[in-house]
């Protein structure tokens, strides 16, 4: 879609680890007191990683597999969010901003409504986005599927993406999005 030679772009990312013991429980970048964490390569952020897809996806820039294979050791046990900032910088280099990002977690425990304003705040200083174009929600599958027996946690994410009107010089850093 174009608007006064403005390219509008959105995308969809999904994600599920499962819960073991003695793994700590990091969603958002944010550290939740459980039993149970996320198994995973890295630190097993399902929110993130469907943040991650939901960017590279509106941009068709492949997916965080492409970017970020588990093959490689330099991405065990690494916070994801890094990994949000370094998606944030492929997407500018690339000529797009962020315009907002909505995801949703599925998880049955623990409750995460209290965390999700920190999640939002870090999130929102990963992509250079103020905190009002990041949304994250969670609900439970009221005891449905693997969710529901606890087995994991999901998360969905959409991403809103356009051109930016001049594009960046190569090597330079694009300028962070305006915010309002
Ligand atoms: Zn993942």
């Amino acid at each position: 879609m174009t608007h006064n030679n403005i390219d509008f772009r959105i995308g969809i990312g999904f994600d599920s680890h499962p819960l073991t013991p003695n793994r700590p429980l990091i969603l958002g970048g944010v550290p939740i007191p459980h039993t149970h964490g996320l198994a995973g390569h890295s630190d097993g952020d399902v929110l993130t990683h469907a943040l991650l897809d939901a960017l590279l996806g509106a941009a068709n820039l492949g997916d965080k597999g492409t970017h970020f294979p588990s093959s490689d050791p330099q991405y065990r046990n690494i916070s994801s969010l890094l990994l949000l900032e370094q998606v944030a910088a492929i997407l500018a280099a690339a000529g797009w901003r962020v315009s907002n990002v909505d995801a949703t977690m599925l998880a049955q425990t623990p409750r995460l409504g209290p965390f999700i304003p920190t999640m939002k705040e870090r999130a929102a200083a990963a992509l250079s986005l103020s905190p009002g174009r990041v949304s994250i929600k969670a609900t439970t599958t009221d005891y449905l599927g693997f969710v529901g027996r606890a087995e994991g946690i999901a998360a969905v994410a959409v991403a809103a993406i356009m051109s930016q009107t001049r594009p960046p010089e190569p090597g330079q850093p694009a300028a962070p999005p305006s915010s309002g």
